[in-house]
């Protein structure tokens, strides 16, 4: 994976809105705490068909006007219009923002219709043709292939669609297994992807919680991984500490292997997160 190695590191931490007043200031908290680590950048989840919208905005702007660091909005396509995306664009623009992550999202039970844009291309193309050069344009990867693909051919193809029509950076959903990683970034290099994709961490720390979210989103939990967690029980600490040790032990192969930075969901906690930047010994401030 030669590509990779040429790009600058670049860190950064993921936030979902909250929906209390209390979350947003455990949020704001996290975010106070995280900044030790120095990201390029703090995003924040948009909930698919808008129903964090107001949240998104509110934490976002906080971010971009308290931390110093730049806050990137993410965008879905779900129940979206080409007005009512342009409206969006128009009022990051005015905040300042100069980075967001374009997603297709996933259709809410019920729903049925995705909205004027199908496919997460189809928002990168929008961005690109209505905003040009004003947005720095992250997008989702899948080393272990995103779970409606037919094949992984048609899901590699479908990634290079996503930077032929802008994209700067792509993000990967997360994984245990750092070779689906190096395999996924070489298979991308032989099709002439050529843009830093840098992996999404997700910190242990709750092993029925991590178990739901994978089963959603079809990210593997290895089975050695799995039996070990299960045998812990209901014992949090020892959840933490195995957690702390298999994701800080993957974090270090991948940088090691060329990845070009970490992308942490942080689950709005500061302390998972930095526990594994410490451990890495990557402490900068
Ligand atoms: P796409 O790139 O559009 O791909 C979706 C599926 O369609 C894939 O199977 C792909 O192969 C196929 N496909 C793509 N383009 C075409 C095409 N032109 N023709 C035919 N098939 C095609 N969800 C949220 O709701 N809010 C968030 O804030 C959010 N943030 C995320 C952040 C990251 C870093 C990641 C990895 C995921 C995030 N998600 C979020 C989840 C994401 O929305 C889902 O994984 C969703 O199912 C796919 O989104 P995508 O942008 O990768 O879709």
């Amino acid at each position: 994976m030669d590509s990779q190695t040429r790009y600058p590191k670049i860190f950064s931490c993921e936030f979902f809105p909250p929906t209390t007043d209390e979350g947003m200031r455990k949020l704001f908290a996290a975010r106070e705490a995280l900044m030790r680590m120095r990201p390029a950048f703090f995003s924040v989840t948009y909930g698919a068909g808008g129903s964090t919208r107001d949240r998104t905005f509110q934490a976002i702007q906080a971010i971009q006007t308290h931390s110093g660091v730049d806050a990137a909005p993410h965008l879905t396509c779900v129940a979206s219009t080409r007005a009512g995306t342009r409206e969006i664009l128009d009022y990051y623009r005015a905040q300042g923002i100069h980075r967001v992550v374009a997603l297709r999202g996933d259709l809410p039970s019920g729903m049925r219709e995705f909205g004027e844009f199908r496919y997460a291309n189809e928002l990168v193309e929008f961005i690109r043709a209505e905003t040009g050069d004003h947005f720095h344009i992250e997008v989702a990867a899948y080393p272990e292939f995103h779970p409606q693909a037919p094949n992984i051919e048609h899901d590699l193809l479908n990634f290079k669609r996503k930077v032929e029509a802008g994209a700067n950076g792509a993000i990967t959903q997360y994984f245990y297994n750092p070779d689906a990683y190096f395999r996924f970034v070489d298979d991308c290099e032989k099709l002439g992807i050529d843009l830093p994709i840098v992996p999404g961490i997700m910190p242990i720390t709750n092993c029925t919680q991590l178990a739901r979210f994978s089963d959603n989103c079809g990210a593997e939990i290895p089975r050695w991984i799995r039996k070990r967690l299960e045998g812990f029980g209901d014992d949090r600490d020892a959840i933490r500490a195995y957690g702390l040790e298999v994701v800080t032990d993957l974090c270090r192969r991948l940088l090691d292997g060329g990845a070009p930075g970490l992308h942490f969901y942080t689950m709005n906690q500061a302390g998972p997160t930095l526990a594994i930047w410490e451990r890495l010994g990557l402490t900068v401030a």
